[in-house]
Formats: C-alpha cells, structure tokens, sequence
C-alpha cells in the first residue's frame, strides 16, 4: 500500500492548486472563493518513480465552533491517516491564527510535517516566505504552487520523510 501525503491548511491557500501541480493535471477544484473542496480527496500520484497517495483537503464551512477549530478539526482527521504532511500557508498573508491552530495540531500528531510557503511567485517574494520560520517546523519550502516554482526541491524534500 502506498504511503499518504495529506496537503493540509486553511481556506485558501492554494492546496488545491498545489495537487493539481503534483499531478500534473488539472483535477482537484481550484477557486477564488475560500471552501470549494468538499470534503478529503485523494489521487494517486508518483514522484522520482515513488508512489504515494495525495490527499488534499478542504471545503469546511462555519460551524459553531468557529473557522479556526473547524479547519483544525478536519485537517486532524486528514493528518492521522497521513504517513507525511504538507502543511501550506500563504506567504502573502504570513502566519494567521488559523495558521497557528492547523500549526498546534500538527505538533502534536508528531507526522513529519514540512512547512510550504505558497504562492512566492518571483524571487522578490522569498522573504515573505522566510517569516515563517517563526512556525517551528523548520525551513519553509518556498513554492509557487500556481507557476509551479520550488515545486520539485519541495517534493525531494517531501520523498526523504514519506
Ligand atoms: P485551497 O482552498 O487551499 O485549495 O486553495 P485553491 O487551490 O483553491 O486556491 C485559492 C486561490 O489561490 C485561487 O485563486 C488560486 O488561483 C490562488 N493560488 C493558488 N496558488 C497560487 C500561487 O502559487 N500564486 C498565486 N499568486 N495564487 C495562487
Ligand atoms: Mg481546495
């Protein structure tokens, strides 16, 4: 069985853009208005001949628990049937509370977790990524999941911990 590579983080962000850039293929639904992946999916996906199953994530609504408990909450569930995770903030935005949450969560699910700084679409962009640091999860991976920037190193780096 291959091992799960679960794409966690908040509304937004580009999780799902960031599959269809695994892929190569345009098959997770990407759009403008935050929750638009319904629920957990999954995609079979190779990377330097490893298989692994990609799960992307998404699509929680406002409950009465509040956003922030809610996207933990989900993602919680994501991450323990996860072997690794991809844990994706917009470095355009840096570090939000929700951020923070999802970033509790995953220290104490103990996955091996590598930080992705999306959405760093030209070099100019690599200090806004930089900032996260301040996370705890290391060195962020920065990517532009939209042009595909960083997308390769990110996935060796992924390789060594799945
Ligand atoms: P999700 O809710 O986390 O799955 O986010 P989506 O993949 O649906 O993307 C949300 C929005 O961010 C969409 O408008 C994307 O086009 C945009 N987006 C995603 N990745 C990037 C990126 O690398 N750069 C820029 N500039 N926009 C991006
Ligand atoms: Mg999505």
């Amino acid at each position: 069985i291959d091992p799960i590579l679960a794409i966690i983080g908040r509304p937004n962000v580009g999780k799902s853009t960031l599959v269809n850039r695994i892929l190569g293929r345009r098959e997770a639904v990407v759009e403008d208005v935050p929750g638009v992946t319904r629920d957990r999916v999954s995609y079979p996906a190779e990377w330097n001949n490893r298989r692994f199953t990609l799960v992307d994530t998404g699509g929680w609504e406002h409950d009465a628990k509040g956003i922030h408990a809610s996207v933990a909450e989900q993602a919680e569930i994501a991450v323990s049937m996860a072997d690794a995770v991809l844990f994706v903030v917009d470095s355009t935005v840096g570090a939000t509370a929700t951020d923070e949450a999802v970033m509790r969560m995953l220290r104490k699910s103990k996955k091996p977790v590598l930080l992705v700084a999306n959405k760093v679409d030209d070099f100019a962009q690599e200090s806004d990524a930089a900032v996260l640091w301040g996370l705890g999860f290391g060195q962020p991976h920065a990517v532009s999941a939209m042009h595909g920037r960083g997308v390769a190193d990110l996935l060796d780096a992924a390789m060594d911990v799945l």
